[in-house]
């Protein structure tokens, strides 16, 4: 019995996070999936909040027929004692998948195994790409999954990242009365 474990800030959730995670289905048993910075939102590189990015992730994951346990975990300001953090919040997980250098530093530094998976289209399918795609007005809706795009579209998620991503000496922006 494997339990992985898969940790992101998804924000927001793509294609290339839903191709690892089918990729680990197919071998593992159960998945805990964390929602990393789960304390930040309404920030140009932070828009979503962790219950909006859990809402993408598990819509997206419908037809996984494999247990899967969605959780947020707030950042510490201490990288040492992280993998203690995470363990405490989360049920145990015995195998790690990640790309991200710090997460696999600091779970093979407490003598936990990390696979590494390839990364599908990164050009275009990461965070930073779509998010500056929505800020400026061009296609982004192919790089996530439908129920993604659904998410941000019901909670009006693109004239969010506008209106916090805009300089307030540019004048007023949607979402407030001038007067
Ligand atoms: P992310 O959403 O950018 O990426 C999540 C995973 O998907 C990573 O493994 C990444 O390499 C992979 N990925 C990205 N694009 C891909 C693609 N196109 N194809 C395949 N895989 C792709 O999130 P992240 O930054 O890696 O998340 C790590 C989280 O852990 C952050 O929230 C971070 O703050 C947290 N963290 C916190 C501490 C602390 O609190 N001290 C320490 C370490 C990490």
């Amino acid at each position: 019995m494997t339990r992985a474990f898969y940790i992101g800030r998804f924000q927001p959730y793509h294609n290339g996070h839903q191709d690892v995670l089918e990729r680990i289905a197919e071998v593992a048993d159960e998945i805990v999936i964390g929602v990393g910075s789960a304390q930040l939102s309404h920030e140009p590189d932070n828009p979503f909040t962790a219950g909006e990015r859990i809402l993408m992730i598990t819509r997206s994951l419908k037809k996984i027929r494999i247990p899967l346990y969605v959780i947020p975990i707030e950042d510490i300001k201490r990288n040492a004692l992280w993998v203690a953090h995470v363990r405490s919040m989360t049920p145990p997980f015995d195998l790690i998948y990640s790309s991200n250098p710090l997460v696999m530093r600091l779970f093979a530094e407490e003598g936990l195994p990390v696979k590494s998976p390839s990364l599908y289209a990164r050009e275009l399918h990461s965070g930073t790409e779509i998010r500056r795609r929505m800020l400026r007005g061009e296609p982004w809706e192919h790089l996530v999954p439908v129920p993604v795009a659904d998410v941000i579209r019901e909670i009006d998620g693109s004239a969010r990242l506008l209106q916090i991503a805009a300089d307030d000496c540019a004048g007023p922006v949607t979402g407030g009365q001038t007067f």
